[in-house]
């Protein structure tokens, strides 16, 4: 595991272990030699990894869009920055570059992402580990979906498994490193 995508809010939230987390995030991606891959911005939880990451000595690639956001708010320190022509082709060259895909707290644009992530998965488009960082149990209601989804009959009870979750940012890159893509995966 080489790059790890980080989707997370651009928001900080209103509770200091967000930021308390993505700075740990950060740190443990840059402590493991790994490179950070996220949406190129310098605000909310998105530039805490960012900061962390660099900080540790780590190495952070953004990846944003051409005129979508107020271009004061890329961040100006990366060790790469990529500008491309909108959101699709963003996702798709953030996919491209990682390894594995971890989504912290967040709102609508971190929910889209990660669950393309997840479906693309499921259906076998690519085999790429998917982590949740459940800081202050921030996806508990999202994981209750995901079972309501799967008792409604909507979703098979294997594809439940495709999200590992762990309040631990060390431990969830633990467990992304050591997974294994369930048989019959897609692997592209
Ligand atoms: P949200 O969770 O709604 O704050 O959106 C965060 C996610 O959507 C990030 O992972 C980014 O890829 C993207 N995004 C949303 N807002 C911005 C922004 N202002 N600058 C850069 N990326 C953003």
């Amino acid at each position: 595991m080489k790059r790890v995508c980080v989707f997370t809010g651009s928001n900080p939230g209103n509770h200091e272990h967000y930021n308390a987390a993505a700075v740990q995030l950060g740190e443990a991606i840059a402590a493991r030699g790994c490179e950070l891959v996220y949406g190129g911005a310098s605000l909310g939880l998105m530039g805490s990894v960012a900061d962390a990451a660099l900080a540790a000595g780590g190495r952070a690639i953004g990846v944003m869009p051409r005129g979508l956001f107020r271009r004061e708010i890329a961040h100006m320190s990366l060790t790469e920055f990529h500008e491309v022509e909108g959101m699709h082709e963003r996702k798709a060259m953030m996919a491209s570059l990682s390894d594995a895909f971890i989504a912290m707290p967040g709102g609508l644009g971190t929910y889209e992402e990660l669950f393309e992530a997840a479906c693309w998965s499921q259906i076998g488009i690519h085999a790429k580990p998917i982590g949740l960082l459940n800081v202050r149990g921030f996806y508990e209601p999202l994981l209750e979906l995901l079972r309501h989804t799967v008792r409604e009959g909507f979703m098979r009870e294997t594809s439940l498994s495709l999200f590992l979750v762990e309040s631990d940012p060390a431990r969830l890159l633990e467990r992304l490193a050591a997974y294994t893509p369930p048989q019959g995966a897609a692997v592209r």
